[in-house]
């Protein structure tokens, strides 16, 4: 087992979820580490809706995260409310909708469907984070690494672990050739508050989320919150649909107006059932979120030997429909942290980035391709006529 007092110094470039859980579970270990942000603070972004935590990283958390973090319960995002969480997937056509599969922590699922805001906040406490240092390139030489950041200052470390999401400055440097690649799947996402009479409706179908397959669209709709008096709720939406057109750079929604969009998603909207649409026809124009999503993934390259290494977006990407990619992200910055506590006195920190990438290729992997399957159902599960219901 590795001396925390002589443990490496790690320089954590990104405060997503990638990057906080390494440094939680570095803390957890007193290992000393800095964590650094392009972002000004940490209301300068949203942090997008909802994730949902799978059973497996709430034990990691419970395991690995330090003692004083508090309840992980009230991230979720209906905890305030007292309602319970579920959601369903349905084969959905003009004239019929079939439940397939539901999910929920009543059905022995345990999960915690998370507001995005409140888990970033939870996963940085205690943790101090150097904000408004977007990172620009590292130098490597006999004492370690250093970070060099746009506003001129640098940081010296032992390693440093690029967290900083899809487009990784760390990886862009460490592998110029790797990039994730888009996939024949067009996609929006929508933004709506909707009042007590139809959001109550809509959360018959999954009081979290529903996810409908039918032809070649899959949508989602999912709730965001509930407001304290419970006479609103937020919502939002992925709408997705099979085409190959969505391979290439230029793809149209790209340069999209919302209007078009909105036009778009409407004139698809006829070969759904009338109760999986409600939300979608309700989204007016200004609920159109730009820049409209590309749809893309890339498995885990094989990453050069050395003091740098990558967790999360910035080494495995993966598209939304397994809810996986956030998950995965955080398991890496757990795993990486769990083999420097178990670093051998005989092992180099090269040896210990070596071991956490054999650890993390094969999970990683398998929800990159999972979540490409996930993309692909709506054809998959068209070939199969379910039975009217
Ligand atoms: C619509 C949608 C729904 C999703 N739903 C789910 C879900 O239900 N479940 C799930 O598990 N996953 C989900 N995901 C995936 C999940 O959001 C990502 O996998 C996850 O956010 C990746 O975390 P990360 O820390 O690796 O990267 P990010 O969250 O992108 O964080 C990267 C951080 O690095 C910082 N940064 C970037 N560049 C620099 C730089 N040059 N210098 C310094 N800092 C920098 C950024 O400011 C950011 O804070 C969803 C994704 C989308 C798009």
């Amino acid at each position: 087992m590795a001396d925390p007092s002589n443990s490496p110094h790690v320089l954590i470039i990104g405060a997503g979820l990638a990057g906080l859980a390494l440094a939680q579970a570095l803390r957890a270990r007193n290992y000393t580490f800095q964590v650094f942000d392009r972002d000004v603070s940490e209301v300068t972004r949203t942090q997008g809706w909802c994730i949902t935590l799978h059973g497996d990283l709430l034990d990691s958390f419970a395991r690995y995260f330090p003692s004083d973090m508090p309840d992980i319960d009230a991230v979720d995002h209906l905890y305030e409310t007292g309602i319970v969480t579920s959601s369903a997937v349905y084969h959905a056509s003009k004239n019929h909708l079939k439940e397939l599969v539901r999910f929920g922590p009543r059905l022995g699922h345990r999960q915690i469907r998370a507001n995005r805001g409140k888990l970033r906040n939870w996963l940085m406490t205690n943790v101090s984070i150097e904000w408004g240092k977007k990172f620009v390139r590292y130098e490597e030489d006999a004492s370690g690494v250093t970070a060099f950041f746009e506003d001129g200052s640098q940081f010296h470390g032992d390693i440093i672990i690029g967290a900083d999401g899809i487009h990784s400055r760390v990886r862009a440097q460490l592998l110029p050739e790797v990039h994730p690649s888009f996939l024949p799947m067009g996609a929006f996402c929508g933004e709506l508050e909707a009042p007590k009479e139809q959001y109550e409706r809509w959360m018959k179908l999954g009081t979290s989320w529903a996810s409908a397959f039918s032809d070649d669209l899959r949508v989602t709709y999912l709730v965001s919150s509930i407001a304290e008096d419970r006479e609103k709720a937020k919502l939002y939406w992925l709408f997705g649909w099979q085409d190959e057109d969505a391979l290439k750079e230029d793809f149209w929604t790209s340069n999209a107006s919302r209007e078009e969009m909105h036009q778009f998603m409407l004139s698809k909207l006829s070969k759904l059932h009338p109760q999986i649409v409600e939300p979608f026809q309700a989204t007016p124009v200004e609920g159109m979120v730009l820049p409209p999503l590309r749809l893309c993934d890339m498995l885990p390259p094989i990453l050069p030997p050395g003091p740098i290494s990558l967790i999360g977006d910035a080494v495995h990407s993966m598209t939304p429909f397994r809810g996986q990619g956030g998950n995965v992200a955080m398991a890496d910055g757990i795993s990486l942290a769990r083999l420097l506590h178990e670093r051998e006195a005989d092992q180099s920190l090269s040896d210990v980035l070596r071991l956490y990438e054999e650890e993390m290729r094969p999970r990683a992997t398998a929800a990159v391709l999972e979540s490409r399957g996930g993309a692909y159902e709506a054809n998959a599960r068209n070939k199969t006529k379910p039975t009217a219901s």
